[in-house]
């Protein structure tokens, strides 16, 4: 008989890691199950030839004194054992697109000042737009660590916004209308139907502080296991959840892959509500329900392009580039394929040895599942020479268009690497290899709010599928999914007060 636990986590991804945390300390007997062979889901990193790539965490806001997320790590006590760099002030992304590029600053003094410098007769709609955003995120309890209301709405009705339709009606100006929806890319927002709710709020996140992991985002998933570790919490590596016992209406134990058995009191799962539901015999859910987390569709997926540099041959460049080919920020993912690519975000990580210069080059840019579904059926390593063909075909045309802002960059590539939405799939979990999980869409807020508790009275959803997603959105959702089992509002006041 194994040993029971308080609460199974599946995953030790941003949500699994920092809900694990929350619990461990509040005293649960707390044990993560990740499939993989190394902690951090999106955070993270592989090596190669000596060097560290990060996969999923490029950048986050926030971070600043008194945010969200700083509170949260003093909270922990880990925030001292963080390597942060943060970006310029005056630009933490470059947005380029129609040979025209434009610098995103942060603090909003300084966001509205470069804007209107570069459209002095729009000063009034820049204006606006920052009061709006700070409005809209201004009203989100948990964001600002205020004690959230009794009886909380399912979700605010400023999702029901159209961003596209905001930014239209606020500016006749075309570019204006673009660079203020460029970080759309961020959360996969479609033109159609990307909600200036969440637009809002991941603007909003990175205008107020915008970091990097210096030595790369593994950094934070190994401090919050250790930690784990270290309040009596554990985490088994290589466990694939794939279903449940029951004792009556309730899961009493979680069942592995590899045959093993976890009972438990509680499980709290971060994979993708349709995986987590795809562990649930028959039976024990409406079918309207499964039907309808299936029907939410997912943001499209991506390939990376990870290029290890020659020593000193390409400067450290302290923000990041969100390069298009076309005259549009939006709809990257309907690139004609024949253009591929349509546009690329890239980033550098810096030389520790010298950190005037890049160590690395990271540029992803979006891809189509169905490009991949030849090999859909196929595992990491075993694809074929057709795959291996494909990859590098598409590593050539991304490395054309790179060479536009970076001339040299064939020869200062020492090394490189690539992955595929089969990558994310597999080493993620991730639907279709979705970047960011379910499309949150204006038009279908019901649908796309997806609550913390599920038909299963001790299951519980946490992770980017709940309100929002990145290191800001995962770790929201673990305050929310961790307050069924501690007091919400005291834990609030904790975080804020640490
Ligand atoms: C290419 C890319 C770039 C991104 N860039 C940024 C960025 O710069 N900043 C930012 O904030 N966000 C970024 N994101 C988004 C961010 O990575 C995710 O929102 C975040 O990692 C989601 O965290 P999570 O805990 O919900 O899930 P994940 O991080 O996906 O973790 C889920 C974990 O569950 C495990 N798992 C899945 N199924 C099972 C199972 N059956 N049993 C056991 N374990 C299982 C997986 O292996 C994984 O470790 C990016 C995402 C991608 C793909």
């Amino acid at each position: 008989m194994s040993q029971k636990y308080d609460i199974v986590i599946i995953g030790s991804g941003p949500g699994g890691l920092t809900s694990g945390l929350i619990l461990a300390n509040a005293g649960y007997k707390v044990l993560i199950l990740e499939k993989h062979y190394i902690v951090g889901g999106g955070l993270h990193n592989f090596r190669r030839k000596g060097v560290n790539f990060d996969t999923g965490i490029h950048y986050v806001g926030s971070l600043g004194e008194g945010q969200v997320l700083n509170q949260l790590y003093k909270y922990f006590g880990i925030l001292d054992d963080l390597h942060l760099q943060k970006l310029d002030d005056d630009c933490f992304d470059l947005i380029s697109f129609g040979g025209k590029e434009y610098k995103l600053a942060q603090g909003f003094e300084r966001f509205r000042e470069t804007l209107t410098a570069y459209f002095p007769e729009e000063a009034k709609a820049i204006k606006t737009f920052v009061d709006d955003i700070c409005t809209i995120t201004g009203e989100e309890e948990l964001y600002n660590l205020r004690l959230p209301p009794e009886n909380p709405k399912p979700y605010n009705e400023k999702i029901q916004i159209s961003v596209d339709q905001y930014l239209r009606g606020l500016t006749s100006n075309k570019d204006l209308q673009l660079v203020l929806g460029s970080l759309n890319s961020l959360y996969g927002g479609k033109r159609e139907s990307a909600s200036l709710y969440t637009h809002a709020f991941i603007t909003h996140h990175l205008i107020r502080s915008a970091y990097r992991f210096k030595y790369g985002s593994q950094e934070l998933a190994d401090i919050l296991a250790a930690k784990i570790r270290e309040k009596g919490g554990e985490i088994k590596l290589r466990q694939e959840v794939t279903g449940f016992e029951y004792d009556g209406k309730l899961i009493s134990a979680v069942l592995t892959k590899s045959g093993e058995r976890f009972e438990t009191k509680n499980v709290i799962s971060s994979t993708h509500p349709a995986i987590t539901l795809s562990m649930i015999e028959e039976g024990r859910l409406r079918k309207a329900y499964r039907k309808r987390i299936s029907s939410v569709a997912n943001t499209f997926s991506s390939f990376g392009l990870y290029i290890k540099l020659k020593k000193n041959t390409l400067p450290y460049i302290n923000y990041n580039i969100q390069e298009y080919r076309g005259e549009d920020t939006w709809g990257v993912d309907l690139y004609p394929k024949v253009q591929f690519p349509e546009g690329y975000f890239a980033c550098t990580t810096m030389d520790p040895q010298n950190e005037k210069m890049a160590e690395t080059l990271l540029v992803i840019t979006l891809m189509d599942y169905n490009e991949l579904k030849k090999w859909e059926h196929t595992s990491v390593g075993k694809r074929g020479e057709d795959y291996l063909k494909f990859k590098e075909e598409h590593a050539q045309k991304l490395f054309d268009f790179l060479e536009r802002r970076f001339p040299d960059i064939r020869e200062q590539t020492e090394a490189y690497y690539t992955s595929t939405p089969l990558t994310l799939r597999d080493y993620l979990g991730a639907v279709e290899g979705s970047m960011y999980g379910l499309q949150l869409d204006y038009r279908m807020p019901a649908k796309s709010f997806l609550p913390v508790h599920t038909h299963i009275p001790n299951l519980i959803f946490t992770g980017q599928n709940i309100n929002l997603h990145g290191l800001l959105g995962t770790s929201m959702s673990a305050i929310i999914s961790s307050g069924v089992f501690v007091d919400l509002r005291q834990l609030i006041t904790d975080i804020r007060n640490a």
